[in-house]
């Protein structure tokens, strides 16, 4: 097929034509340091702080509550470094759970040779947080919790306003990776209780290489950067201007239309759902009821989903499994893994996860090419 069926939208995106047509202008017209004081500076200036305000509103914070950073990876590491490194009198404690992206499990892990302990909360086999379970690892050391909003892998949407009342009432920093919730879940982040949120712009139609992080005024993470005043001292580096740009136009666009993508998806993802379940034995259900509305993640049991994978890209459909090519041999998804599935399962498992591109005739189209690579490959497994 000359088409390409993208359905990995979880990766990463494609950016929206009117994003780049916001940006254009700061290439190559408006291209002036925003640090410089003569007016073609202050015009870059104005973009950045205008952008702030757009992003401050979706957030309903303060503007000044809102740092343009690198990445999304970018964003939880000063988060979760950085707070840490500045509250170390307070405590040397950090909560976090096991089904977190890398950006959040290797910071976390990086910081216990710098002296800090840490407890991972456990999932129940829908992938959502244990509360009870984060509740009794809290210490009077805790001086930070960090669990996502959404998982990448499996859509799960976890329990934040919850989480952030028990963090407040105990004073403890209260960070989550926001990175799937954009243009699917609310950001209001005085609703969900968080002190820290992090967003990665190309997982919203917005460009690679630019993120986000929102710190309530009163938390002052030591940077992972040292150098100019840039972002008041959390994230010194000129600013991307354009990249800014885009990624407060990406916001906005993933919020104005959100109910009629809600709507679109969800009729998209059922189909998807209903037809693998109709047409496939032997499947299981990854992603849970409670979950955003673009993912759909399933194992196919006995086979392994990366023969899926590479059978589908064939006929030009882009998927993606959890697991991680380690040293030449396949990790299985620690995600899929935590939900107490089986060895067999977890490498099974495929993500489908879809945009407000995704058409019906694609979903029906890769229906029918799971069918066919999942029949095809039972045929000659070794499993059966
Ligand atoms: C993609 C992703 C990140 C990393 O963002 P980058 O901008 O690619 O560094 C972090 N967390 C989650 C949940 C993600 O899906």
């Amino acid at each position: 097929m000359e088409k390409l069926v993208y359905l990995d939208n979880n990766a990463t995106t494609k950016v929206d034509h009117a994003v780049v047509e916001a940006m254009m202008k700061y290439f190559t017209e408006d291209y002036g340091n925003p640090s410089s004081i003569y007016t073609h500076g202050q015009r870059a200036r104005e973009a950045v702080e205008n952008a702030r305000k757009r992003v401050a509103k979706i957030l309903n914070c303060e503007q000044r509550d809102v740092f343009f950073t690198g990445s999304g990876t970018e964003s939880d590491n000063i988060a979760i470094k950085g707070v840490a490194r500045k509250y170390k009198n307070k405590g040397n404690h950090i909560i976090t759970s096991s089904i977190e992206h890398h950006a959040v499990l290797k910071s976390v892990e990086y910081l216990a040779k710098e002296g800090f302990i840490y407890d991972i909360v456990k999932v129940n086999e829908d992938g959502i947080i244990d509360i009870d379970h984060l509740k009794s690892l809290i210490k009077p050391e805790t001086i930070l919790i960090s669990v996502m909003y959404a998982n990448n892998e499996t859509g799960a949407i976890q329990p934040i306003e919850d989480i952030g009342k028990i963090a407040k009432e105990k004073g403890i920093y209260f960070h989550t990776d926001a990175v799937q919730g954009v243009g699917k879940l609310t950001l209001d982040v005085k609703k969900l209780n968080v002190d820290m949120l992090s967003l990665s712009g190309h997982k919203f139609h917005a460009p690679k290489g630019v993120g986000i992080l929102y710190k309530r005024t009163g938390i002052n993470p030591i940077p992972l950067f040292h150098g100019g005043h840039h972002e008041l001292n959390v994230r010194p580096s000129t600013e991307n201007v354009p990249y800014i740009v885009g990624i407060a136009e990406a916001l906005n666009i993933a919020y104005r239309d959100i109910e009629k993508h809600r709507e679109r998806q969800m009729k998209l993802k059922e189909r998807l759902k209903k037809g693998l379940i109709k047409n496939i034995d032997n499947i299981l259900l990854n992603t849970p009821e409670k979950s955003v509305f673009n993912t759909l993640n399933v194992s196919f049991i006995g086979i392994e989903g990366e023969s899926i994978l590479f059978t589908l890209d064939e006929s030009g459909i882009a998927i993606s499994t959890g697991s991680a090519c380690t040293s030449g041999s396949l990790e299985p998804s620690h995600v899929i893994k935590a939900m107490g599935r089986n060895h067999a399962t977890c490498h099974g498992s495929v993500r489908f996860s879809l945009s407000k591109y995704t058409t019906e005739e694609e979903i029906d189209f890769t229906i029918d090419k799971v069918k066919s690579t999942v029949e095809k490959i039972r045929k000659i497994s070794p499993y059966k």
